[in-house]
């Protein structure tokens, strides 16, 4: 080989390496496309996941969930239908089922070992990842409120306590007295959990036969592109000193990125915060170019399956495209993406 010819060589070998392989340039392509795309306006709904079955459940409680179920997606169907933003959709759904004693959030919420109701929440934008949350708050009437305080009127994302309630006190958000979220059911069940732990039937969090997690969520797409999520809880039956859950913790409990998917979650929240669940899907998209179920399938049915953490998603991308994974016998679970069609689900044989 003379000198030109190994320097033409030397070219061609320089050039090629700077090239992108095709495999490179197909994932980067995918990703943006997904990341433009727009969907019609979607709303995707759970009120919890766990050992929830028919005969337990009953015909009559059956109805009355999937009753609830409707009415909370058609009241955020309606915010997105008349040009409202995912989040007002979002807020505005979760505030429904917060209102009712079926779910374990808001007026429904579980007790604490101490015989209170200590409630978690958050809610997360995909458009410019802005987040608010509240955790540990004992007298906010709306916990899904607040935490949308929390991300539009103060420079913080997670306030707890009573510092979170000097925050909604000052702000104007109703507050109620703790009783208000009294419900003779959940403190029955916290009473049966409690004589279970004495006898040493059930070790602290260990589940009661029928045990469910109650905790509600939405996500929505709204008409402009925009994806938002949320969570509200009460967080578990006889948790202990202050524990808090998922729900209120961006990237475990709830998230939300335009460029990827919203994702709300419910299930036993040690195992969503150790395995940063919401986050990981969004993650799975992104990185290793999954599509929405794909990714929401691999984390609950696999990850968290193998890790022995029960629970479900619910999962929306800006093309619209649903996920709602679980991994226990039934979830609460809906969505409406049509005007005339609500589709509402609880056990794990439904589509
Ligand atoms: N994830 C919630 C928590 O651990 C419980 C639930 O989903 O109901 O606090």
């Amino acid at each position: 080989m003379n000198k030109t010819h190994y320097l033409i060589c030397l070219a061609i070998l320089l050039l090629s390496s700077c090239k992108p392989s095709n495999d490179t340039k197909k994932t980067e392509t995918n990703y943006k496309e997904q990341a433009i795309e727009k969907g019609p306006i979607t709303l995707v709904i759970h009120g919890g996941a766990g050992n929830i079955n028919r005969e337990a459940l009953g015909p009559e409680r059956d109805s009355l969930y999937r009753a609830k179920l409707k009415e909370a997606l058609e009241v955020g169907y309606d915010k997105l239908s008349r040009g409202g933003s995912a989040m007002d959709a979002v807020v505005a759904t979760i505030q429904t089922m917060e209102a009712s004693p079926l779910f374990n959030a808001g007026v429904g919420a579980v007790f604490t070992n101490e015989g209170k109701n200590e409630l978690d929440a958050s809610v997360m934008n995909g458009k410019d990842k802005m987040a608010g949350a509240v955790a540990g708050v004992t007298t906010i009437k709306s916990p899904i409120a607040a935490a949308k305080a929390v991300m539009d009127k103060s420079p913080h994302v997670m306030m707890a306590r009573d510092g979170a309630e000097q925050f909604a006190k000052e702000i104007g958000l109703e507050m109620v007295d703790p009783s208000y979220f009294y419900t003779e059911r959940r403190f029955k069940s916290l009473e049966r959990v409690r004589e279970a732990e004495r006898k040493k039937e059930l070790s602290y969090l260990e589940k009661y036969p029928d045990w469910k997690y109650g905790t509600v969520g939405c996500v929505a797409l709204d008409k402009d592109g925009n994806i938002a999520a949320g969570t509200s809880t009460g967080g578990m039956t006889n948790k202990k000193y202050g524990r808090i859950g998922d729900s209120p913790v961006i990237a475990a409990g709830t998230y939300a990125d335009n460029a990827t998917c919203g994702v709300s979650a419910t299930g036993h929240g040690e195992f969503f915060i150790r395995n940063v669940v919401a986050y990981d899907i969004a993650a799975k998209m992104k990185y290793l170019n999954l599509n929405l179920d794909e990714a929401a399938d691999k984390v609950i049915n696999e990850e968290l399956v193998e890790f022995g953490g029960d629970g479900g998603i619910i999962a929306l991308d800006r093309a619209g495209n649903i996920s709602m994974p679980f991994n226990t016998s039934g979830m609460f679970r809906g969505y409406k993406n049509t005007a005339d069609d609500t589709r509402v689900f609880i056990y794990n044989d439904e589509e």
